[in-house]
């Protein structure tokens, strides 16, 4: 018997049960490369070859043997590991080595500043609040330097310098009064602007985006399950779709406004705008993750970045699942022409030992009182940045070996899931990816004739039975994305053999035939 078995399930039994369902509540007990041991029926270690990669955590696989090294090389040197409210010149060091990669990537040469924190939602949150606490500092120099217009106005009336046109009151909705010309004015432009700055931000985000699912990360995040209970506590998320300018010209047309203030020229007062800066940010993945490894296409960045500069609306770039060398480059949209005002990392930059994440964030928005009110105990720390730079040398030594790695082994893995779709085209419906970050479409399967196949398509379960059949049958381990359950992902590490590469491809073979022929009791689910 399970010694275990006689312990009452009390961390997410539910989430086992549905795991269980699909045969995929394994437990995994070693790990090494792309291989994962879990224990079989009888104690014994039997391995998985994982291409779940940790959902995109393990770059270097698990354990990497110079990542462990390090590692132990750091406790057994006795690293402070927390060591809060100190020089911490390791996260100095980190940052300038993100920061010439980056550079070098983006061909540009203004400084990224980093926050670090522990998990890719943090990260994400750490972005959103920046660009909310930049936006509300803007929006108050706006205002101050409308006021210092208004109190000229003010000054040149009385002092009879300037008169105030009927234009003045048709902009403004008011009456000449009888008394102080301006007082009427000043009062509608005060209340005016009152509302205006009240409003909420708008944070814009791609359909099908995921961005975590933290409070205020959920609300940018798509998948409906996900955001909307939770819709109450969270910022004000506008979901635009890819590649459609005339989408983003509409919700700005909806969303944007004026401060209003007041100025003198030529004798004469008149009314002043600025427009309100009302966009948080706009937040993308370069390639889409959780909602079914979607990468952008040069076009879709383009209208990003060109909406962006036009309005002053700041993207934040989420690498998380795509960045660290996962599609060729530290940064996938560096390859695609775009250019962040903020980039959020985490996941492989922990080497699959640490939990570490940072937020990026160029200079020219930079805010340096952030610093003082956003951190958290855990972050920035000795052991997880140390950790980092060695991914980080280990990706760029050799001129770049890993990355050269990472899409050489993507195009081999890529070309052999291609070759199953052209197999099984009444099957597959689309490979789709950048380097090792890779998704397999099956066809909608919810008409399917096999009842088995067909209930688990219903259920939104398709993907998840799909999974169970390779783990099972095959010793392969991936899953579908969390928000297009009927893509598959495969996110190995730069590692991959071309024997690995052999045996998914057997094992896709063996499904599209099952899903082919209908035979779903062919299926192996325990
Ligand atoms: N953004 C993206 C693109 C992700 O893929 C993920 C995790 N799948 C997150 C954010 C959230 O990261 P974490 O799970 O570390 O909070």
């Amino acid at each position: 018997m399970n010694p275990e078995s006689a312990v009452v399930e009390l961390a997410e039994p539910y989430l086992r049960g549905l795991l269980a369902s699909a045969g995929l509540d394994v437990e995994y007990v070693r790990g090494e490369g792309n291989t994962l041991y879990r224990r079989d029926a009888n104690g014994r270690e039997t391995p998985v070859l994982d291409y779940a990669g940790g959902y995109g955590s393990l770059i270097f696989g698990h354990n990497n043997p110079e990542i462990v090294a390090r590692a132990r090389e750091l406790l057994d040197g006795s690293v402070p590991v927390h060591a809060q409210f100190s020089a911490h010149p390791y996260a100095t060091r980190l940052a300038a080595e993100l920061n010439r990669i980056i550079h070098r990537e983006l061909g540009v040469d203004e400084p990224y500043y980093a926050t670090f924190a522990n998990s890719g939602a943090e990260a994400i949150e750490a972005a959103v609040k920046h660009a909310e606490l930049d936006r509300v500092l803007r929006q108050g120099e706006a205002l101050e330097e409308l006021a210092g217009g208004t109190e000229r106005a003010r000054a040149a009336v009385a002092d009879g310098s300037a008169t105030v046109p009927d234009a003045v009151y048709a902009h403004l909705g008011t009456a000449r009064p009888a008394g102080d010309p301006l007082a009427p004015v000043i009062e509608e432009i005060t209340r005016r602007n009152g509302e205006r700055a009240a409003r909420e931000p708008v944070f814009l985000a791609l359909e099908g985006g995921f961005h975590g699912k933290l409070m205020g990360s959920v609300q940018l995040t798509h998948n409906e399950a996900y955001r909307t209970p939770f819709a109450a506590l969270g910022v004000r998320a506008r979901f635009v779709p890819r590649g459609s300018a005339e989408a983003l010209e509409r919700v700005r047309a909806e969303e944007r406004g004026v401060l209003l203030g007041l100025d003198v020229d030529n004798g004469e007062v008149r009314v002043v705008e600025r427009e309100h800066p009302v966009f948080g940010a706009f937040l993308l993945e370069p390639v889409q993750g959780e909602g079914g490894i979607q990468p952008l296409s040069d076009q879709d960045a383009r209208i990003i970045q060109e909406f962006a500069d036009a309005h002053d609306c700041p993207l934040v770039i989420d690498e998380i699942q795509s960045g660290l060398g996962r599609t060729g480059s530290l940064l996938a949209s560096s390859q695609m022409g775009l250019r962040g005002d903020y980039f959020a990392l985490a996941k492989s930059l922990g080497g699959g030992l640490a939990k570490a994440s940072v937020m990026l964030v160029r200079e020219t928005r930079y805010r340096a009182q952030f610093e003082l009110v956003h951190s958290s105990t855990f972050a920035k720390d000795a052991f997880s940045c140390h950790i980092a730079l060695k991914v980080l040398e280990m990706l760029d030594r050799d001129g770049g070996r890993a990355f050269r790695q990472a899409t050489e082994r993507g195009t081999a893995l890529q070309t052999m899931l291609e070759k199953v779709r052209t197999s099984f085209p009444d099957v597959v419906k689309e490979v789709r990816g950048r380097g090792l970050m890779l998704g397999f479409e099956f066809h909608d399967q919810s008409e399917a004739e096999h009842p088995a196949i067909r209930e688990a398509a219903g259920g939104g379960l398709f993907g998840y039975v799909i999974a169970g059949h390779l783990l099972n049958r095959h010793s392969i381990r991936t899953f579908p994305t969390a928000s297009a359950v009927n893509t598959l992902r495969f996110e190995p590490s730069v590692l991959l053999t071309d024997e690995e590469i052999g045996r998914l491809e057997e094992a896709l073979t063996d499904v599209c035939v099952i899903l082919r022929e209908q035979a779903g009791e062919r299926l192996v689910l325990s």
